[in-house]
C-alpha cells in the first residue's frame, strides 16, 4: 500500500527577494514545520504553484486524477508527469500527514483505522461494508467538547479541530483499503467529534468527496451527525442542506437530555427541531434523528411515547442505537426485549424506526473506543 508516515521538513528558509530555499540541511536545531498539504485546498495550492512553475492548468486535472481515481499513494507514482515535474511537486507539498498506529479488521468487512496526526494527536476512521455499500466514517475533531456521558470520544475533551486536509487524508486512507473492484459509496461524519463546531474545514472536505473530480460520492449519500447545534444547522441549510443530516436528540425532554448531553444545557430541544425543521423545508428530505438507547435512563415505554409525541407530524426517520458499552462508563445497554418494545410503540406512532446495526463490534468501532483503548494501554505501561 505504501502510506508513507508523517513527512516534516526543516523550515524554509526566507530570503531576502522573499523566495524560499530548500537546501539547508536539517540539524536537530532546526525548527520543524510541515509543508503544504496538498489535500488542504487541492485547488488552490495547485492553480498557484503550476502557474508560478510555467505548467498548464491541465497539470491540476492530472493531479486530482491520479489521487482520488487511481488512488496514488506518492508523486512519483504520476507517470503522465515528466520526472522533473514529480519531483518538484514532492519537494514541495506532502500528501500524507498521518501515520498508521493500528489498522484492524473485523470478520464482517469493516476495517478501522487508528491515525496519529502530525502533532501526536489520534484520531480514528472506519471503512464499513454492506453489500454494495463501502461507507467510511470519518472524524472531524480531536476529542470532543460536547461532553455526552455516554461516548467515548469526549471523555478527555476537545483537543483540537482536524484541517480540512486530514479530514480529505482519512478518506484517501480508507479508500485505498478498497479492493480495484470496490468503489466508495456512503460518507457519514459520525466519527470523533461535533461537525458542526469545525463547520469550516468540513465543508471543503466534503466538496472533495462530492465533487466529480474529488471521490464523486453523492451528496444525498453523504451525513453530517450533529449533536444539535442550532446556528451551524442554520448555516447548512442557508448553503443549500446538500448533506443528509442526522441529529442526536438521545431524550424525548429537556430534562433526560441535560442529563445525558450537557450541552443541551444551553440548547432547548425545541430550537433544534426548529433547525431541523427548517433544513427539511429546504432539502426535503426526510430527516434522521438519532436517539442512543441507554438502559434505565431513556428506554421506558414512556420515554418512547414521549418521543413520538416530540417528533409529532415530522416525516422522520429515528436511528435508535442500543448503547454500545464503553469500558469504565457505568451505563448499560438496554435487554433486547425492552429494545423491541421502545420501537414497538415508536412504530405504532407512526415513526420509521431503524436501530442501527452493531457493525465491527470486535475492533471497537464505535467512535472514540479504539483510540481509549489503545492509549489506555500506552499509559498503563
Ligand atoms: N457529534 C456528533 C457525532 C457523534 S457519533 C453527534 O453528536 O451526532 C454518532 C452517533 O453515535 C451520535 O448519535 C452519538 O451520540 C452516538 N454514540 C456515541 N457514543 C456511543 C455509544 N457508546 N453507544 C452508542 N452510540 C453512541
Amino acid at each position: 500500500m505504501g502510506l508513507a508516515g508523517v513527512e516534516v521538513r526543516p523550515t524554509p528558509q526566507r530570503l531576502n527577494d522573499g523566495t524560499r530555499r530548500r537546501s539547508i540541511p536539517a540539524s536537530p536545531a532546526t525548527p520543524y514545520i510541515l509543508v503544504p498539504h496538498l489535500l488542504n485546498y487541492v485547488d488552490e495550492l495547485l492553480s498557484a504553484w503550476l502557474k508560478g512553475h510555467g505548467q498548464g492548468a491541465y497539470r491540476a486535472k492530472q493531479i486530482r486524477h491520479w489521487l482520488f481515481a487511481l488512488r496514488a499513494d506518492d508523486f512519483q507514482q504520476m507517470t503522465d508527469l515528466s520526472q522533473t515535474l514529480r519531483s518538484e511537486l514532492a519537494a514541495e507539498f506532502t500528501l500524507w500527514t498521518t501515520s498508521i498506529v493500528r489498522h484492524t479488521q473485523a470478520d464482517d468487512g469493516t476495517e478501522k483505522l487508528l491515525l496519529a496526526l502530525a502533532d501526536g494527536g489520534q484520531i480514528e476512521c472506519v471503512l464499513l461494508r454492506d453489500e454494495v455499500r463501502r461507507t467510511i466514517c470519518i472524524s472531524t475533531q480531536v476529542g470532543c467538547g460536547m461532553g455526552c456521558v455516554f461516548c467515548a470520544s469526549g471523555l478527555d475533551g476537545l483537543e483540537r479541530n482536524l484541517t480540512s486536509g486530514e479530514i480529505v487524508e482519512q478518506m484517501l486512507r480508507l479508500q485505498r483499503l478498497l479492493g480495484i473492484d470496490e468503489r466508495l459509496s456512503h460518507v457519514v461524519v459520525m466519527g470523533m467529534g461535533e461537525p458542526l463546531a469545525n463547520l469550516d474545514n468540513l465543508l471543503p472536505a466534503l466538496e472533495e468527496a462530492s465533487r466529480e473530480d474529488g471521490l464523486g460520492i453523492s451528496a444525498r449519500r453523504i451525513t453530517i451527525s450533529t449533536v444539535g447545534l442550532p446556528k451551524p444547522m442554520r448555516r447548512l441549510a442557508e448553503a443549500g442542506a446538500r448533506y443528509r443530516l442526522a441529529v442526536s436528540l438521545h431524550a424525548p425532554n429537556e430534562e433526560t437530555r441535560r442529563r445525558i448531553v450537557p450541552v443541551g444545557e444551553k440548547i432547548f430541544l425545541a430550537d433544534i427541531l426548529a433547525e431541523a425543521d427548517a433544513y427539511f423545508e429546504v432539502s426535503g428530505r426526510q430527516l434522521t434523528f438519532e436517539y442512543v438507547l441507554l438502559a434505565g435512563i431513556n428506554d421506558s415505554p414512556d420515554d418512547a411515547h414521549e418521543l413520538a409525541r416530540l417528533l409529532g407530524h415530522r416525516t422522520a426517520l429515528v436511528n435508535v442505537i442500543p448503547f454500545n458499552p464503553v469500558a469504565g462508563l457505568p451505563y448499560r445497554t438496554p435487554s433486547t426485549t425492552a429494545q423491541q418494545t421502545f420501537r414497538r410503540i415508536l412504530e405504532e406512532h407512526g415513526l420509521a424506526v431503524r436501530f442501527r446495526h452493531k457493525k465491527g463490534d470486535a475492533i471497537d468501532a464505535a467512535c472514540g473506543q479504539l483510540r481509549r483503548r489503545i492509549q489506555g494501554n500506552a499509559a498503563a505501561v
